[in-house]
Order: C-alpha cells, then structure tokens, then sequence
C-alpha cells in the first residue's frame, strides 16, 4: 500500500503519520505542534493588528488595548513594538499623548 503523506501549510514539508492513517492524521495540516503554534501566532499578531488599525484612532489609546486584551494603551504600544510594527505603536503613542494633553487641558 502506497504511504500518504500530506504537507505542512507553515513549512512545507511533507510529512507522513506517525500511527497510521487515522482521523487525528487526516484533520492534520502541519507536520508538528511547533509549526502549528507558529501558523495560531500568525494569525493572532495579523488580526491583532487590523483590529488595531481599525479603531485605533476611533476611541481612547486605553480603550483599545483592552478592546484587543491588552491591560492599557501602553502595554499595547510596546506589544506593536514587540511584534514589528512600529508605525501602529507610534500612531498609539501619539495618541496617548494627544489624549493627555486633552485630560490636562481641561
Ligand atoms: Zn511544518
């Protein structure tokens, strides 16, 4: 019988079952749990960022970092800055500051 093999979406590697060819292999599309975590935290950072983009300059720097999870507009600042997007971290920044001097102002 011919082996099926299936390959990773992260890596491309091909790979084959290691306990036959059952229901668990078959729903499979990454060759490890490694691969997997890293496609999961892909996805997250990307939807994390478009949520971002999307109401960052709608509503308070804080209010959208707990919107996405985040503790405060500051956590989330250095979260973008963690991930590589540092545009989107100084957009928050401005406006954490911009929403200050409002707070000060009044
Ligand atoms: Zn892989």
């Amino acid at each position: 019988m011919k082996t099926m093999t299936k390959i990773c979406q992260e890596c491309g590697v091909e790979f084959g079952p290691t306990r036959g060819w059952d229901a668990a292999f078959k729903a499979r599309t990454y060759c490890s749990t490694q691969c997997h975590g890293a496609h999961v935290k892909r996805v997250s950072r990307a939807n994390l960022i478009e949520d971002v983009e999307w109401i960052v300059d709608h509503d308070h720097p804080d209010s959208v970092a707990e919107r996405v999870g985040y503790k405060d507009g500051r956590s989330l600042r250095d979260r973008l800055y963690d991930i590589g997007e540092p545009e989107l971290a100084e957009k928050l920044s401005r406006n954490l500051e911009r929403y200050r001097n409002c707070v000060e102002a009044s």
